[in-house]
């Protein structure tokens, strides 16, 4: 073992034994400081006052926000792909949780290097990063570095150096919790404690000498070329630079730029010894040939100052960053650019890569089979397993080979409660959000009439096409717009069928008609939720948020909505739909109670305006026919169009589509019905809100939401007195609120009497 391995052990093992105790022994041993014990931290006021007492604060700013932007281009993605078998296989980028930067002290101390550090790792999503820099005698970190740390918004910095650093960031004592990760350069006791802790924690790579090689031909200027050179070399004696000449005459002329600079230069010895030691100034007039000694060189840095330099640039395979063209300098790149600065050094461009933000994350890979999949593909891996003599691996996947019937339905549906609609007993119902009154007997005569009068032993189209043309007409769009089908709840299904699924997302207003989220399960989709304002109101503004960040495939909205019946002006409606709009996404629109709903809601007209807007609507609520089932939709033809190939062949039998025509038929019976309902509605909640106890929710539906204190009382004593509404549950913000729909004027004077009763 080497005196620094053997010096460095012995590091590790106290850091490890005696924690914090161990780190202010060190530290006062090599930094020449005694730091009391609970000092290690840099608390936030100090990192404050060096970034407002920094020189160069602005610069810094400018510099982050280009890196920033170059960082966040080159953050990997998480890609996903289904083969033909129908396996969905990728790989899922994640940040590592937590990382260290150790950043060297002295005249080392660079705030650009922990610039070059700190952001790709921010931009990766690290949750916790931790800055280490030994103290000077003064017992406090670089300037600059703080200064950096405060404005790269690094919270987490501690006083400590050397190898003591790196072990208590790779084991942790009572101050410095460990990280997962550890970057950054340093000198022989810093790299060798990375060594030997790595496996215990992440480690970046070996920060070795700089290096540079410039290939210029006789477009460079020499001057710059020169430049570049001594800006290089003045690194460290141990710096590498090399120019390799396309012809003597450049050659020439860059050394006699190199010694007249040097003549002014400030840092004079320092690059005279490495020039003297590791300088290389060689001609090369064959550009394969240059490219071959800078394969073999593997510099840090290339800098290709020749006329044409993206044509050389393919015969080029080990560099760590390429600079193309006589106007980029190392420099800019250093400090500004954006691309990171820290490099493959030593050679090592042959097999390692630049710093970059994968280095913070890591990746899983992702592979989702189908069980047919599986099932075809056990017979040759048991194969393989047994070849291996892995009996148990060939076990694993023989037993997939059988599974019961019921087992094979989609994971989506086995994780579904069915929707039930309880039977409850009761004289007045108004908890089903029905309409009081039955259809009248001369219509359902009518009904009878008309399919007595066709044949019952023949397809029928099922199309009430009366209807759909007339309900076409109306909103004055073209035929093919409308499709029929028994009951909205289908047509709802259908989309979420056609346009969610798995890998895609469905945002849904919370709370709203519990069948949404559900389907979102049974299609494995993504469920994003968009909660209603405090007051149950929608949210307009979050709804057009969720939509233009998360990008949903489908966006449902219930308007009014149901449990709430809260509404959306038309014309932020419009917005949503403009906002999906712009990437294609979905916005449909549950109209369930739209009947019920003030004329200025009317979004009729929208269908003609946006090509990826829907209208759902029932005839169950205001057309009293909810035993009936007919639901229909208004869409854009070529919507309707994709729509209407999930349509089962005669799904609406003669009966529904005959009750279609005759409906709309007396269309003018069932508005004025909504508009009686309507009113009463206003009655209700008016007579409701006198009453002690109830907080009542705006509505524009046939029902509206109400909150008491005891909810279950409530609910309890409704019932007892043959009354039945609905108790909401699920979601907190709707704890003790109850749903009552609008009945007859009886009715609801019967429940308006009984929760005066119950609640006085
Ligand atoms: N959407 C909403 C919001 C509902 O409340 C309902 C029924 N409760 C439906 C759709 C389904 O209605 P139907 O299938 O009877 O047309």
């Amino acid at each position: 073992m080497s005196e620094i391995a053997e010096s460095v052990a012995g590091i590790i093992a106290d850091v490890r034994s005696r924690g914090d105790q161990a780190l202010l022994d060190f530290t006062e041993r090599w930094d020449g400081v005694r730091l009391e014990a609970g000092s290690l931290r840099v608390g936030a006021e100090i990192l404050g006052a060096a970034a407002e007492e920094s020189d160069f604060a602005a610069a810094f700013t400018r510099a982050a926000a280009r890196i920033e932007k170059f960082h966040i281009q080159v953050k990997p993605r998480t890609s996903l792909f289904e083969d033909e078998e129908g396996v969905l296989m990728g790989m899922r980028w994640t940040p590592i949780r937590s990382v260290g930067l150790y950043v060297p002290g002295g005249k080392a101390a660079y705030p650009s290097t922990l610039a070059m550090t700190a952001l790709p790792a921010k931009i990766a999503g690290v949750e916790r990063i931790v800055v280490v820099s030994p103290p000077g005698p003064d017992g406090e970190i670089s300037p600059q570095v703080l200064m950096a740390a405060k404005i790269l918004g690094i919270e987490e910095v501690y006083r400590v150096g050397g190898a003591q650093a790196v072990a208590a960031l790779a084991i942790g004592t009572d101050s410095i919790p460990k990280v997962d990760k550890i970057f950054g350069p340093g000198n022989a006791f810093v790299a060798e404690a990375k060594l030997q802790l790595f496996g215990e924690v992440g480690i970046d790579m070996f920060a070795g000498p700089s290096e540079l090689v410039v290939y210029a031909d006789e477009t460079a200027d020499p001057g710059w070329a020169a430049a570049d050179l001594l800006a290089q070399a003045e690194h460290d004696e141990s710096t590498r630079v090399t120019l390799l000449a396309s012809g003597e005459g450049v050659l020439k002329a860059v050394r006699q730029c190199v010694d007249e600079l040097l003549e002014e230069s400030p840092r004079r010895e320092t690059i005279e010894t490495s020039l003297e030691r590791n300088g290389c100034f060689e001609v090369v007039t064959d550009p394969v040939r240059a490219a071959d000694r800078i394969n073999e060189i593997a510099p840090e840095h290339l800098s290709i100052q020749v006329a044409n330099p993206f044509s050389f640039l393919p015969l080029v395979q080990n560099a760590g960053a390429i600079f193309l063209g006589k106007e980029s300098p190392v420099a800019i790149g250093d400090y500004f650019a954006g691309p990171n600065h820290v490099l493959p050094t030593g050679g090592t461009a042959r097999f390692a890569s630049c710093l970059s933000v994968e280095d913070f994350m890591k990746r899983s890979n992702l592979v989702r089979m189908s069980l047919d999949f599986t099932q075809a593909a056990s017979r040759d891996v048991e194969e393989l397993a047994l070849g291996e003599g892995l009996p148990a691996h060939a076990g694993s996947v023989a037993l997939r080979r059988q599974v019961p019937a019921e087992e094979r339905v989609r994971g989506g549906l086995q994780a579904v409660t069915p929707y039930l609609l309880v039977e409850e007993e009761g004289e007045i119902k108004l908890n089903q959000n029905e309409s009081p009154w039955d259809i009248p007997v001369e219509l359902k005569d009518e009904v009878a009439e008309r399919i007595r009068e066709l044949p019952w032993n023949r397809y029928h189209q099922g199309i009430p096409q009366a209807f759909l043309d007339r309900i076409a007409a109306d909103a004055d769009l073209p035929a093919g717009s409308v499709l029929a089908a028994s009951g909205s709840n289908l047509i709802l299904q259908w989309v979420f069928e056609a346009f969610a699924g798995p890998g895609r997302s469905v945002l849904v207003p919370s709370p709203s008609f519990s069948l949404y989220p559900l389907w979102a399960k049974v299609t494995e989709s993504r469920l994003d939720e968009v909660p209603l304002a405090d007051d149950l109101s929608y949210d307009a503004e979050a709804v057009l948020a969720a939509v233009s960040e998360g990008r949903p495939d489908v966006t449902v909205l219930c308007l009014p909505n149901n449990p709430t019946g809260s509404e959306l002006a038309t014309e932020e409606v419009r917005e949503i739909a403009a906002a999906a709009g712009e990437y294609g996404g979905l916005l449909v629109i549950d109209e369930a109670y739209r009947e019920f709903s003030a004329e200025n809601f009317d979004r009729t007209a929208l269908v003609k305006e946006f090509d990826n807007l829907v209208l759902v609507r029932t005839c169950s609520k205001a057309f009293s026919a909810a035993g009936m089932r007919l639901g229909y939709l208004l869409a854009p033809v070529a919507l309707a169009t994709e729509l209407s190939k999930l349509v089962p062949p005669f799904h609406l039998g003669l009966f529904t589509a005959v009750l279609g025509d005759v409906l709309w038929e007396n269309k003018a019976l069932f508005d004025e019905r909504a508009a009686t309902l309507n009113a009463e509605r206003k009655r209700m909640q008016a007579a409701a809100a006198e009453i002690e106890g109830v907080k009542v929710f705006a509505s524009e539906a046939n029902f509206f939401l109400f909150k008491v204190a005891d909810a279950g009382l409530v609910h309890e004593g409704l019932k007892e007195r043959g009354i039945l509404i609905r108790r909401q549950g699920g979601s907190e913000r709707l704890e003790n609120c109850l749903r009552v729909n609008v009945g007859t004027t009886e009715e609801n004077d019967s429940f308006l009497g009984s929760l005066r009763e119950i609640l006085g």
